[in-house]
C-alpha cells in the first residue's frame, strides 16, 4: 500500500509504493547529528515534489536534501553515479513509527 509524507511546513511531498520494512540509524558525521532513519528505495519507485536544497560534502557522490522553508532532511539522492537506490528520510512519513520497523545500525563512524 503507497505511503506518504511531507516535510513539516508541507512544502516538500514524498510518496512511495510501501512504508519501509526496516530503517537505517547510522552513526557518520551527518546522521548522528540530524539523526535521521533512512529507508532506502530504487528512484523509480520514489515521488518528490516540492523544492529542496542540497548539501553536498566529502568526495560529492550524494546530495543530502532538506526543505528550504522549514529545514527537515528529506531524501539523498546521487549526484551521478547509479546506486539504483536513494534514501529517503522515513520521519517524514505519515504514521512512522520507530519501534514497529526493524532498525539496523550503521557503523560508518568516521
Ligand atoms: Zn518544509
Amino acid at each position: 500500500m503507497p505511503v506518504q509524507g511531507s516535510c513539516h511546513c508541507g512544502n516538500v511531498r514524498i510518496e512511495l509504493p510501501a512504508p519501509p520494512t526496516w530503517v537505517a540509524d547510522c552513526n557518520c558525521s551527518l546522521c548522528r547529528r540530524t539523526a535521521w532513519r533512512t529507508a532506502y528505495y530504487p528512484p523509480s519507485d520514489v515521488g518528490i515534489t516540492g523544492e529542496t536544497v542540497a548539501y553536498v560534502w566529502g568526495d560529492q557522490m550524494i546530495g543530502i536534501h532538506r526543505c528550504p522553508v522549514c529545514g527537515c532532511g528529506t531524501h539523498w539522492q546521487t549526484l551521478g553515479t547509479d546506486f539504483g537506490k536513494m534514501g529517503i528520510n522515513a520521519r517524514l512519513l505519515d504514521d512512522f513509527e520507530e519501534s514497529l520497523v526493524e532498525v539496523r545500525k550503521f557503523d560508518n563512524l568516521a
